[in-house]
């Protein structure tokens, strides 16, 4: 089977690391951590088994943040790139962002999730589903849509 791996860095290159492929899945989120830690309307994160995830260099470059009760965030305490985001919740997956990497994953960005905290000022157009409510997850009613049966 071949290793089909994709190389990633954080913006100084003290952290390299690489992914193995397959990904499960790439979601852009919009929850108000993810914007903060970020500095964006809204981050890009793919997901796959935390054993596929390699750090290649910098491994002592890398600092944790626990920015929830179950989430806890990589970034390089050198340049403050945001790389990792883990929860106990998920432990047999690691998040990655998807602008770190160096070249194509597997698939496209493939829904929104926690869509109605976006910020008021992103505007998305793209027609990828939008998910939210209390877990970020879970299907937004559309206006107009009809109510479900029962
Ligand atoms: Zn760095
Ligand atoms: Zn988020």
């Amino acid at each position: 089977m071949a290793d089909s791996r994709v190389s990633g860095a954080c913006l100084c290159g003290a952290v390299r690391f690489s992914v193995g492929l397959p990904t499960q899945a790439c979601v852009h989120c919009h929850c108000s951590m993810c914007r903060r830690n970020h500095g964006a309307g809204y981050v890009t994160w793919f997901t796959l088994p935390p054993d596929q995830l390699r750090v290649e260099r910098g491994e002592d470059e890398l600092r944790r943040y626990k920015s929830s009760d179950h989430g806890t965030r990589s970034f390089c305490g050198r340049c403050g790139s945001s790389l990792f985001c883990e929860s106990t919740h998920r432990p047999d997956q690691v998040d990655v962002v998807l602008a770190n990497m160096e070249g194509p994953i597997d698939r496209l960005p493939q829904l929104h999730i926690h869509f109605d905290d976006r910020a008021s000022w992103v505007v998305v157009d793209d027609g990828l589903p939008r998910l939210g409510g209390k877990t970020g997850f879970q299907p937004l009613e559309t206006a107009g849509a009809a109510p479900e049966d029962q």
